[in-house]
């Protein structure tokens, strides 16, 4: 019995030689600094370009202030689940802007995208229901479509060719299309009116996982629904709020039978602590700033622009992109590494994104902008990478 607990222990380390020999180690970084565009490490100041906080919210001094406001006036934990006692008066107050905002007639909080994207498919699908998905998803959308025991269905990523054939010959009654409306690692936006057109047809659900475009797309940042300009009830709309908006959680908002739905079934949302109260206060603050703050999305697009021009002589490309998510396609898990690595010794931070995260021979560097970022900074960037290019 004892040996064959040691033996256990082995083949765990064994596991992570062969990750590390494959070059997929993961390691993490430790932030001695607030999240922004130059952190501090180990001692050292780096220029970084790996956060989602793409307006520059994670550190607003306005919304530092709204959070110790909210700590004084609600406390620090909720103590329960909303179905108990932990729903709190701002996060009601929350879901109402948040539903407003989005053009929906409800929203609901959870605490965070992953368990959104969970309590969403499991609540509103079972065996012999249907998913089909983009081959690029999120993985938090694949995992709660396995837990679902629905049928899983993938398709080639923006095929809606491919994708029509499926829904065609699909005999389930409940059907639903799921994808990223920003795709996290390639930074591409799905064709979501096209998408909705296929589910009028073919009379699925549209799942939307916004986490990277609300608060950067559409009018004052209102998401790819409103990038589009589309409005359906079959949507279902998820996006994160430790993102764009800075503070920490996600919603989901839909029809009021579909809310309704999660807030009976969902076992993310039923079986957990509701969020602190004190973040629901600072969130309403940062919604007014995403609203209001139409700079910080102008500022974004000129970044882009800049970025673009700065790596326009080098080998490697750019995947077409217009949002903030600008990923660098190096190939190779080594090359993808060791670049990440010289800008770091140069004092860059932008992650190497590889396998199974991506597909093979696909590794690259994931370059994210912030509205906090500067022209100088995307410069800097640019010339490090001209010098690691031509050695
Ligand atoms: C980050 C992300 C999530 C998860 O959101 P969290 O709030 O970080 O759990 C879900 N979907 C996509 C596409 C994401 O990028």
């Amino acid at each position: 019995m004892l040996n064959d607990f040691i033996e256990q222990r082995e083949q765990l380390r064994e596991q992570l030689r062969v990750r590390e020999s494959k070059k997929l180690y993961r390691r993490r970084l430790t932030l001695e600094s607030p999240q922004q565009t130059h952190v501090l490490m180990a001692g050292c100041e780096y220029l970084a370009f790996c956060s989602n906080d793409y307006l520059g919210l994670a550190n607003h001094p306005g919304l530092i202030e709204a959070a110790c406001e909210g700590a004084r006036q609600y406390g620090v934990g909720a103590g329960a689940s909303h179905l108990i006692s932990g729903h709190s008066s701002v996060h009601h107050a929350l879901e109402e802007a948040l539903a407003h905002f989005t053009g929906f007639p409800r929203a609901l909080l959870f605490s965070t995208g992953y368990m959104a994207n969970a309590g969403v498919i499991t609540a509103l699908l079972d065996r012999g229901d249907t998913i089909f998905a983009d081959k690029l998803n999120h993985a938090s959308l694949n995992d709660a479509a396995l837990v679902s025991r629905a049928r899983f269905i993938r398709y080639s990523h923006l095929d809606l060719a491919m994708l029509e054939r499926q829904l065609a010959v699909c005999q389930s009654r409940r059907k639903l299309v799921m994808t990223d409306a920003v795709f996290s690692m390639d930074g591409d936006v799905a064709p979501a009116a096209s998408l909705l057109a296929l589910c009028e047809k073919y009379d699925a659900w549209l799942m939307l996982d916004d986490a990277h475009g609300f608060g950067v797309l559409g009018s004052q940042g209102r998401g790819t629904v409103s990038h589009f300009h589309i409005s359906s009830p079959r949507i279902i709309y998820m996006a994160t709020l430790g993102k764009a908006a800075g503070v920490f959680g996600a919603f989901v908002a839909a029809q009021p039978e579909v809310i309704e739905t999660l807030i009976q079934h969902a076992r993310s949302y039923v079986y957990t602590t509701a969020t602190p109260p004190l973040l629901s206060h600072t969130l309403l603050k940062s919604l007014t700033l995403i609203e209001d703050e139409e700079w910080r999305r102008e500022r974004l697009t000129q970044l882009v622009a800049c970025l673009k021009r700065e790596v326009q002589s080098l080998h490697w490309r750019l995947l077409p992109s217009v949002t903030p998510i600008q990923p660098l396609v190096i190939g190779g898990n080594d090359e993808a590494l060791e670049i990440s690595n010289a800008l770091r010794e140069r004092g860059l931070l932008v992650p190497a994104i590889r396998p199974p995260t991506v597909p093979q021979g696909s590794a690259r560097l994931r370059i994210s902008l912030s509205a906090s970022h500067s022209t100088d900074d995307v410069a800097r960037l640019g010339t490090a990478l001209r010098e690691l290019d031509s050695v």
